[in-house]
């Protein structure tokens, strides 16, 4: 896990790159070795290892070039001598803000609950001002948690706490499941010691002949899509990650009997219209389990994911899940907004992909290179800069931890103005929540709205992807009752403003 990787190999991981692309990851990575070469890492093995573990990291999940060369150079400024004028000299302002990023975010470090939220905040501040920086310092921690059996033990499971309260939902709300799960299973086992092994036993007890099973099941899946003329596809089943498992079958009193995703077939297609015709082809030959047919294409989950979920009879006494999406969805579900600011994305016909509106923001959070500097205006995330805010505002340091936990790690939706600008509020905001996240007048002057062309009244709740225009009339006014309604503080705290100066006049 720890092996050093030779230039030749990592650079076989880059899907697309150019001659110059190929010179400064050279560099870097000869950089990177020279500076570190006095350094090793506590199994022993040099420093450098770590180095070119986490940017073959960077580079599985698509990143671009100057991403991995700072992924190369991430603990330069921090363990060597090199200074950041440096580094900017030998590559440049980009690289150099991102090695730095992530430099500042090494700084903090998880010292039980007091000092939890201040983490907390300085992963969002660091955040706020490039999403690359964290996806970086998350193929870093993954790396480590690779290695953690090398750290002495007092330190393990502070370190496996801090990575599955902090780093793991971080993952997930990024939607790369792939960090994710892997985040989570290896902190899994140094903080819960005793369930670990619990669900460990469970599992094995029965994955063996279920294995056995399932192939069999896709064979016969394969036959009949063949006989529908269906032959463009992909199978695999995935095994659920025991973290996740975890959670599941603590509430379900540790009966693993009761949950039937611990083992899941998937089916990737090539289109969505082929997704339903294989979903109706698969309830024809098996009988679907009733309330356990879910339409995540139509209805994708708040971080993202699309795919059709059933759950069938096999006629032989098995029980099992079927996930069907498209290939591009598989790709999605499992690198998430990786897979969306990667560089040169293409399709297999070579063609250029354009990014979806709804992940328009994403991109907005890398700044252009010319831009960066300490103040500059990045064009992020509103959530992103309240949660800031919310730092400097705040001396309830428990609230804030409550609200940051609810803002960030509950579920959000994206909504859009007419003019295509993305805002993201709490999952069940309402019109009345929209309107005071444009502006606090136009808030206290919200008639209602139309949504997707739509008139629809104040307190209407907002979907993904809903298109809205707040209509506004000069009378209208702010009532009690919209507090019962409203979501987001904001909301809130603008109408108790208005109604406490209104009501003393
Ligand atoms: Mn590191």
């Amino acid at each position: 896990m720890d092996k050093r990787i030779e230039f030749k190999e990592l650079l076989s991981f880059i899907n697309e790159k150019s001659k110059e692309d190929t010179e400064i990851l050279q560099k870097a990575y000869s950089f990177a070795e020279k500076s570190h070469k006095e350094q090793t890492r506590k199994s022993g093995e040099p420093y450098f290892n770590h180095l070119c573990q986490t940017a073959k990291i960077l580079a599985e999940l698509n990143m671009s070039p100057v991403t991995i060369c700072a992924g190369l150079l991430h603990d330069v400024l921090e363990d060597t001598d090199i200074t950041k004028e440096q580094l900017e000299k030998e590559f440049g302002v980009e690289i150099t803000f991102l090695v730095e990023g992530v430099t500042k975010l090494g700084h903090l470090k998880y010292h039980g609950e007091n000092r939890y939220n201040e983490s907390l905040r300085k992963l969002f501040i660091a955040m706020s001002k490039d999403i690359r920086v964290l996806i970086i310092k998350l193929c870093d921690r993954l790396h480590n948690m690779r290695t953690l059996e090398f750290v002495p033990k007092e330190k393990q499971t502070r370190i496996a706490r801090e990575t599955l309260e902090i780093y793991a939902p971080l993952a997930y709300r990024l939607g790369i499941r792939k960090i994710n799960r892997e985040l989570e299973d290896i902190s899994f086992k140094y903080v819960y010691e005793n369930e670990y092994k619990k669900v460990l036993e469970l599992v094995k007890s029965q994955r063996e002949d279920q294995e056995q099973f399932l192939e069999k099941f896709i064979r016969n899946i394969k036959k009949e899509l063949a006989k529908n003329n269906i032959v463009n596809f992909e199978t695999d089943y995935r095994v659920k990650g025991l973290y996740s498992l975890y959670k599941k079958l603590k509430r379900q009193n540790f009966e693993i009997e009761k949950i039937y995703d611990v083992l899941a077939v998937r089916i990737m297609l090539v289109d969505i219209p082929e997704c339903y015709k294989v979903l109706g082809i698969i309830h024809s030959i098996f009988k679907p389990m009733p309330g356990r047919i879910k339409d995540y294409i139509a209805f994708p989950k708040a971080n993202g994911y699309k795919s059709l979920h059933t759950t069938v009879f096999t006629g032989e006494g098995q029980i099992v899940e079927v996930q069907i999406k498209t290939k591009e969805m598989q790709l999605e579900a499992e690198y998430g907004i990786a897979s969306h600011i990667s560089y040169k994305k293409t399709t297999n016909e070579g063609q250029k992909v354009k990014s979806k509106p709804e992940f328009d923001w994403i991109k907005k959070m890398i700044p252009k290179t010319e831009k960066i500097t300490d103040d500059k205006k990045t064009d992020i995330p509103k959530w992103v800069k309240e949660l800031v805010k919310y730092e400097k505002d705040e001396n309830n340091t428990e609230k804030y931890l409550d609200d940051v936990k609810n803002d960030f790690f509950g579920e959000r939706i994206f909504v859009f103005t007419p003019k295509g600008d993305v805002l993201d509020l709490p999952f069940q905001s309402t019109v009345v929540d929209f309107a005071y996240n444009i502006h606090s007048d136009i808030g206290d002057h919200t008639f209602g709205a139309k949504i997707n062309g739509k008139f629809v009244s104040i307190d209407t709740t907002l979907l993904n992807g809903d298109i809205v225009e707040i209509v506004t009339k000069p009378n209208s006014k702010p009532t009690r009752k919209w507090l019962n309604f409203v979501k987001t503080t904001l909301a809130k705290r603008n109408i108790k403003n208005w109604l406490d100066k209104n009501q003393k006049d």
